[in-house]
This record gives C-alpha cells, sequence and structure tokens, in this order.
C-alpha cells in the first residue's frame, strides 16, 4: 500500500516536472515506470460504457500536482494548454471491442497523429484495451508533424501505417498474429518521432518497454 502510495507520487511530481521542463522528457531522465493506478476506476468506466467501436474518452490534467479527468471532455476536443483550470498534459481513451468482438489493439494512426500535431499541447496519451494499459510519452518534444497537414489530410499517418502492416505480412484482424503486426506498424511511429511507450496490466505501475533513442 505504501510503495503504491509512493510511485504515484513519484509519477505525478516527474508529470508535474515534464509539463514545465521538457528536459524532463528526455529519454535519460525517463522514469522506469508510470503509475496510473489513480485512474483505473476511470479507465474501468470507459471500457464499460463506450458503446462498440467507439473511443470514448477524456482529457487528462494536473492541477495542484495532482492528476484530473475533466470528464465532460471527448477524445481531443482542443488543444488548449489549460483546461478548466488545470495544466493540460494529454489524454486518456479506450479501443473497445465492435459488433465482430474485435477491438484495435494499439495506438491507431489517428492516435499518434493527434498525440504529434504541432499545436498539441500534451505529451502523455494513455490507451486502455480490454486487456492492457499503454501510456505514450512524447519523449522528443521537438519532433511534430504541423497541425495543418494533420486536418488536411485525415489519412496522413494512415498510408504508411498499412504499409508497415504489408511489411509484416498483413495479417487479418482475425488472424491471432495481428495484434503484434499493427503494435509493430504503430510502433514504427513511435521510432521515427521519438517517443516512448509503458505498458502494463489496468492493476499495475506501467512499465517502460520502448524508449525512444537520446538523439537530443
Ligand atoms: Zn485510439
Amino acid at each position: 500500500m505504501l510503495l503504491s502510495h509512493l510511485s504515484g507520487i513519484a509519477t505525478r511530481a516527474w508529470l508535474q516536472r515534464a509539463a514545465e521542463d521538457p528536459t524532463a522528457r528526455h529519454p535519460k531522465h525517463l522514469p522506469k515506470e508510470l503509475d496510473f493506478r489513480d485512474a483505473a476506476d476511470l479507465i474501468q468506466r470507459l471500457l464499460i460504457s463506450a458503446p462498440a467501436g467507439v473511443e470514448l474518452g477524456t482529457a487528462v490534467t494536473l492541477v495542484d500536482g495532482e492528476l484530473e479527468f475533466p470528464p465532460e471532455l471527448a477524445v481531443r476536443p482542443r488543444y488548449d494548454a489549460v483546461v478548466r483550470g488545470g495544466r493540460f498534459i494529454g489524454s486518456i481513451h479506450v479501443h473497445v471491442p465492435d459488433e465482430t468482438g474485435r477491438f484495435t489493439p494499439f495506438f491507431d494512426p489517428a492516435d499518434l497523429a493527434g498525440a504529434l500535431r504541432s499545436d498539441y499541447a500534451g505529451f502523455v496519451e494513455l490507451l486502455a484495451t480490454p486487456d492492457r494499459v499503454y501510456a505514450l510519452v512524447r519523449s522528443n518534444p521537438y519532433l511534430y508533424i504541423s497541425a495543418h497537414h494533420v486536418q488536411r489530410n485525415p489519412l496522413l499517418l494512415r498510408e504508411e501505417h498499412d504499409r508497415e502492416l504489408r511489411r509484416r505480412g498483413n495479417p487479418r484482424a482475425e488472424d491471432p498474429r495481428f495484434a503484434e503486426a499493427y503494435r509493430g506498424a504503430s510502433l514504427y511511429w513511435f521510432e521515427r518521432y521519438g517517443m516512448t511507450l509503458y505498458e502494463g496490466a489496468l492493476t499495475e505501475p506501467l512499465s517502460r518497454t520502448v524508449t525512444a533513442s537520446p538523439v537530443w
């Protein structure tokens, strides 16, 4: 109990530093774990209440060093640095099964384009699927995609993501290899834009599994 309390405090302290000073996001300064168990109840509610195939979510802010999840906001409603008095640091959203029982297993091209757009103030994006929680950290603040390009072309990253999927054998959604291939195609963007990945179960701190190269 005490340990979980401490790791939550360490995570919030790092998020606060990273919001104020992007050098805290440098791969050399990234924590090994990020503890978002404070959000576990919210994530569970989102997973249960999201209609089939709908990416329900909310903003994540810091208020006096504490995490808040302003509930009335949809995913990426705006890109203000301050939301309801809190410092906007990113978003949280879920991928739930559609009518066929399948869900998008990882960050999709639209998620990545949203996280990377130049007018976006967030740097940590949480994604929950029915079996796992992921956190994407923009660990290189100098790599981004012009908001104008993202706006103009909704398929901006999609075409290259499809190409990456084809390079991985293009398994169909019902193929057991699909989730891994899909993840690999998205990780191509992680590498290209200096993003870092944390992941784990809903009930545990998320471990860093992919670390951006410390090129800046
Ligand atoms: Zn998504």
